[in-house]
């Protein structure tokens, strides 16, 4: 399996229970060891920021994409292997989507939804083409699952649609799931 740029999605918020720090922690890590990349957001906080720890622990190369505006009010992980800086928060997401051949949706609040609901409108319009994973830490996105499924019911979500994503618990599971996309589809 040739190395890939993994973009990991996740929380800013200090404010969750701990085991979303410890997992994200993990998954950083597991990414690191298997000799792929990660490309996030750059925040030090949070999902975010436990990610890229547990990657940097493991020796691992973390890119942080950030807009300009966000050093008023946000810390930046200083220890990314490199930052990108972008203008806007719109043209981050497209830096980040353009350098990504897989995404990983961890637990996150309304930044992550967004990033995770761009990437797979791109994936059911064929704009791009890549293995999808969401980090199910906890059962956290259960309902979100659930709430699509009775979306897809109702006619308002193709079937395929759900095909295109995989909900997996732990971080072993999480990139397997990835090489094995990437692997089957060519992606
Ligand atoms: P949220 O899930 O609302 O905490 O937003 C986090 C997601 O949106 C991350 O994956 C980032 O790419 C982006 N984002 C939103 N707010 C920030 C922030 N303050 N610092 C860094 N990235 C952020």
């Amino acid at each position: 399996m040739g190395k890939m740029t993994i973009c990991v999605y996740g929380a800013a918020s200090n404010k969750i229970d701990s085991v979303f720090i410890t997992e994200t922690e993990k998954l950083g890590e597991e990414i690191a060891r298997r000799h792929h990349q990660i490309i996030y957001g750059g925040g030090a906080s949070g999902v975010m920021g436990a990610c890229a720890r547990g990657a940097a622990r493991e020796g691992g190369t973390v890119i942080g994409v950030v807009p300009n505006f966000m050093d008023e009010f946000e810390i930046i992980n200083n220890n990314c292997t490199e930052i990108i800086r972008t203008e806007t928060m719109s043209e981050r997401k497209d830096v980040m989507e353009d350098h990504a051949d897989a995404f990983i949706i961890a637990p996150g609040g309304i930044g992550t939804f967004d990033e995770f609901f761009q990437i797979l409108t791109l994936a059911e319009l064929g704009r791009k083409n890549a293995p999808i994973v969401i980090y199910n830490t906890d059962g956290y996105y259960d309902d979100m699952i659930v709430f699509m499924k009775k979306c897809t019911e109702k006619g308002f979500i193709r079937e395929r649609a759900l095909s295109l994503f995989r909900v997996c618990t732990t971080a072993e599971e999480a990139i397997d799931a990835i090489e094995e996309m990437k692997a089957q589809n060519n992606l």
